[in-house]
């Protein structure tokens, strides 16, 4: 009956999913990294489903106040604009109600004649309580509960939806801990063998610190999902004095990785005696191609959105084609920066672009550390700056740091041009990606699992100036891909002496470096962006990444 859906037999399952901008189901890399899996899949033909919630009051829509509060608002979507209800229902037991779990289909089609289905589950349904209604109204709103509530609804719904449709899978893929309830269902259909159920999961943990990771108390576990297994099993399965969301997806997967080889490393050192692999991160390579690259890329390099690992062969380009299509993009983010804020931007200067989730080791604030060497470095070359980005609404830190930029920006006024642009998603990202010139990533060491903005980044021949964290270790060359800020991971230093290096060379590279290079040296910056296609973009891109998943874990 469903067609679409007949031939997948790989799973992914996300809580959140970043289509394009009208569909507020993602907040931010994770959501955006499971959309560029499914463009990739599309492409590349993969047999793959994705599952996720509907979100339907979104994640939040974001106003900044001149003192650089944030202001959120509901940022309600319409699924049927999008996509069609499919007549199918199924149940999960949640507080001992039975509550209905409808889905939405959503295909994402390439021009290859791949497609791929996304399932959006939703309980917004006649016959449901009003409480149960609104588990799938916001993306990471509410509390405890209502989080657990919405894990279930993923995992133990996604897994019946799927069934109830028809679907044969053989390889359920965890991206990140929110789902890990699947494996338990999973469990319970195939007599609680653990080893069935590890054949058949692989699980993509993408947090670096371990306050970062679900966990519920088994209270109120058994709370709202009753005995859905033996008690004792479950926390065998998932730690004894609370449920671990991310323990459980590591003891239910065969299979499990980190998303860039250093991230491997620090998941290791956490969660000792598990093997854990790395498959690092990419984007997916047309998506995140400005329309001036495109083009450039379609002339000379035919067939490299299908097959980006021909961008290596970047050198056929001429430089001054290079710079046109750089200088397209600026003009066009320059123009949409003073078109929506007071800044006056201008096409020539030398603009740093940083675009994050504003939370406190992402440090925006960072390079506000000393204003009068960032004068300093102004007078001898003139550098104008775009941030953006939201911070979580219960993130108090975060949002103390938007504040803190915003009271920079207007310190520096009349002499660096800087604008804090509002509500980041993934229209404004792809401008920004590709209109800035330098690319800057400021993460305390090592709390960046990957980052893929500065992946984004370089297929637009935009340069990364970032600290030695997630992706950058493996992309980094000095002076040739860009440039380090602080020391290399494998250095042993003090916490002192490494923001003291960071600091110094933020400063430093910026001053003798970067800024001198920028200005009187433009062929050779041309170079630097080139590097960054052909040494960078060939590889860090969403292609990549799931022929790998393909070959290590689903086949
Ligand atoms: C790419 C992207 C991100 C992730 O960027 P990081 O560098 O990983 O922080 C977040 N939000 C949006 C809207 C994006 O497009």
């Amino acid at each position: 009956m469903f067609e679409a859906l007949r031939e997948q037999n790989v799973a992914y399952f996300s809580m959140e999913i970043g289509l394009n901008d009208d569909i507020h189901t993602y907040s931010g890399g994770l959501g955006v990294l499971a959309g560029d899996t499914v463009r990739s899949s599309a492409d590349l033909k993969i047999p793959l489903v994705a599952v996720t919630l509907v979100s339907k009051r979104g994640y939040f829509k974001q106003e900044i106040t001149d003192d650089g509060n944030q202001i959120e608002h509901s940022d309600e979507w319409e699924p049927s604009n999008f996509m069609k209800l499919l007549p199918v229902e199924v149940m999960v037991k949640i507080q001992n109600r039975d509550v209905k779990v409808k889905a939405w289909l959503y295909e994402v089609k390439s021009i290859t004649g791949g497609m791929t289905p996304v399932l959006f589950l939703d309980t917004d349904l006649e016959g449901n309580a009003q409480e149960d209604r609104e588990i799938t109204f916001f993306l990471y709103g509410g509390d405890e509960e209502y989080r657990l509530k919405q894990e279930l609804v993923l995992g133990i719904g996604g897994v019946r939806m799927l069934d109830a449709l028809g679907t044969k899978i053989r390889r359920y893929h965890l991206n990140e801990g929110h789902s890990s309830f699947l494996a338990l269902e999973l469990l319970r259909r195939h007599n609680m063998d653990v080893n069935w159920v590890r054949n058949m999961c692989i699980f993509t943990t993408h947090t670096p610190i371990e306050a970062g990771h679900d966990k519920f108390p088994y209270e109120l576990v058994e709370e709202v999902m009753g005995q859905f297994i033996p008690l004792e099993t479950l926390k065998k399965l998932g730690g004894h004095d609370r449920l671990n969301m991310t323990r459980l997806a590591l003891n239910l997967s065969e299979y499990v990785n980190g998303v860039a080889k250093r991230h491997r490393d620090s998941s290791r050192a956490m969660f000792p005696g598990y093997a854990i692999h790395a498959i690092t991160n990419g984007i997916h390579s047309y998506t995140w191609t400005c329309e001036s690259f495109r083009k450039l890329y379609d002339k000379y390099l035919l067939g490299w959105a299908n097959e980006p690992e021909l961008l290596v062969r970047v050198d056929a380009i001429p430089n001054e084609e290079v710079w046109q299509a750089h200088r397209e993009a600026k003009i066009g983010l320059i123009n949409h920066v003073n078109n929506t804020t007071n800044a006056d931007m201008d096409y020539d200067t030398l603009t740093i672009g940083f675009a994050r989730r504003a939370t406190g080791y992402k440090r925006a604030n960072l390079i506000f550390s000393d204003l009068e060497k960032l004068r300093k470095i102004n007078r001898k070359g003139k550098m104008q700056i775009v941030f953006a980005g939201k911070a979580h609404p219960k993130d108090g830190t975060g949002k103390e740091m938007m504040r803190e930029v915003s009271s920079c920006i207007k310190q520096l006024r009349g002499e660096i041009q800087m604008v804090y642009m509002e509500d980041y998603g993934m229209d404004l990202a792809a401008k920004m990606i590709s209109g800035v010139d330098l690319w800057l990533n400021t993460p305390q060491s090592p709390l960046e699992a990957s980052g893929t903005s500065g992946m984004k980044a370089v297929h637009n021949g935009v340069v990364n100036f970032s600290v030695l964290d997630g992706w950058w270790v493996e992309g980094w060359i000095e002076g040739v891909t860009g440039w380090a800020i602080g020391p290399h991971p494998n250095e042993v230093v003090t916490n002192e002496e490494r923001k003291a290096r960071e600091l110094d060379d933020l400063y430093n590279k910026l001053e003798y470096v970067i800024v001198p290079l920028f200005y009187q040296r433009r062929d050779r910056w041309i170079e630097s962006m080139k590097n960054s296609i052909g040494k960078l973009a060939h590889y860090f891109n969403s292609h990549r990444m799931m022929l790998r998943y393909v070959i290590e874990a689903y086949l």
